[in-house]
């Protein structure tokens, strides 16, 4: 459905709430005011539901090619629909690894095919995330799919790796999107080294390992004043340095995760894997460092970095079991329930992070205006539900939300301006 009328829309855009009806035709906005005429066009009463532009995330792991048994581009982006999301960008490490132009075009057809939302994705840094050799980055950022080079999942080791990725990219006005992660300073750890893991005598993962390469980083890029962004910030050290660049004015973002920004290593329960993610959940401190750093807009990102593994890959000892967790379908309701509800942040900073903060980064385009395709997504605040196994639109079920009670559900998403009902779906 392209052509209809939304009345009663309770729209945010551009940091302002108001009540008003939406026309949309031929997918188009085409009026934002209150009491529109409807004169033949379908009506649907929102009766007060949240519109806001559709939600973008610019970390996820949709596993296709190579690891189909995880999730593929028609699970992963159909759990971004159901989610409230427009547009999703893909991490590069995919076996084969988008390396190449080969493997970039072979994961544009398969986007043409199965894609339930818009797709982009990283190209690589290095030739399959070895850190050894750059990938062809002005061939690979000419093709409109590859939106700027990750190789997440990896910390870049090498410094004059790094530095020469990051003056290509200055030469690009690309964007190095990094996973920032000093191996020098891993043990084998799998949950924060703090208490949790001091109790369960598991080995830690120190927040050095994280913080010391955004500091390298940010050293790189005073040097070439590149676009830079930071994934998953789970640091308060790194937040600080974050806000530290910002502040000389150099082009540098990032990103928080909804489990970061919701959770902490008192929430680990019976070393159950659904809680190991890297990085790993923190410390109360750096918690409270990420929230303060969302509120001030120090991070103006919240990214799920999904990351689906299969039930029998997650079933054994949080030590053997991988990293990660599947995050697209419930960011909203869980970001609204636990921080919104909770007046530690604002429902405009949660939306803005959602939404404008990404497009930011990536520059895509995020208007709600008339003349603009419409893509928005529409959420009944007051309304609960709980997180059930057999709700989930991903393949793999690995989160530790399954069975919380939530607020903030979806009712509908309009992708590139076709009404999509997901209640009655
Ligand atoms: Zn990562």
């Amino acid at each position: 459905m392209n052509n209809y009328l939304l009345k009663n829309a309770y729209l945010y855009n551009q940091g302002i709430f108001q009540k008003t009806d939406i026309l949309v035709k031929d997918g188009y906005i085409e009026e934002i005011s209150s009491n529109i005429e409807n004169g033949d066009m379908p009506v649907i009463d929102l009766q007060g539901k949240l519109v806001s532009h559709n939600f973008i995330d610019i970390h996820t792991h949709l596993r296709e090619p190579g690891f189909e048994h995880k999730e593929t581009i028609h699970t992963g982006s159909l759990s971004a629909l159901y989610g409230g999301y427009g547009t999703i960008v893909a991490m590069a490490n995919t076996n084969p690894c988008m390396d190449d132009i080969e493997t970039v075009l072979d994961f544009k057809h398969r986007v043409e095919q199965d894609g339930c939302v818009n797709i982009y994705t990283y190209s690589a840094i290095t030739q399959n995330l070895q850190g050894q050799k750059l990938v062809d980055m002005a061939r690979l950022i000419d093709e409109d799919i590859v939106v700027g080079f990750s190789d997440d999942g990896k910390g870049v080791q090498s410094d004059e790796m790094m530095e020469l990725a990051m003056q290509l990219a200055s030469n690009l006005d690309s964007i190095i999107v990094a996973h920032c992660e000093d191996e020098s300073e891993l043990h084998g750890g799998c949950i924060h080294e703090g208490r949790y893991a001091k109790e369960h005598h598991l080995i830690g993962i120190n927040s050095a390992s994280e913080y010391k390469q955004v500091a390298r980083d940010l050293e790189i890029v005073r040097q070439y004043h590149n676009r830079y962004h930071v994934c998953h910030i789970s640091t308060k050290e790194t937040v600080a340095l974050l806000n530290e660049a910002q502040k000389e004015g150099l082009s540098v973002s990032g990103e928080a995760s909804p489990h970061h920004l919701i959770l902490t290593e008192d929430n680990i329960k019976d070393c159950h894997p659904n809680f190991k993610m890297n990085p790993p959940l923190r410390s109360q401190e750096d918690h409270q460092a990420l929230i303060q750093g969302l509120n001030d807009r120090t991070i103006t990102v919240i990214a799920t970095d999904h990351a689906p593994h299969a039930r029998d890959e997650k079933n054994t000892s949080i030590q053997n079991a991988p990293f990660g967790i599947i995050g697209l379908q419930h960011a909203f309701p869980l970001l609204y329930t636990y921080l919104v509800k909770k007046n530690l942040v604002s429902l405009e900073t949660i939306l803005d992070a959602l939404t404008v903060g990404p497009a930011q980064v990536l520059h895509f385009d995020c208007q709600v205006q008339t003349g603009s395709l419409a893509n928005l997504c529409i959420f009944d605040l007051d309304q609960s539900f709980t997180i059930e196994e057999k709700d989930l639109k991903s393949k793999s079920a690995n989160t530790p939300f399954l069975g919380t009670t939530c607020y903030g559900r979806i009712f509908a998403n309009i992708m590139n301006g076709e009404f999509i009902n997901l209640e009655e779906k």
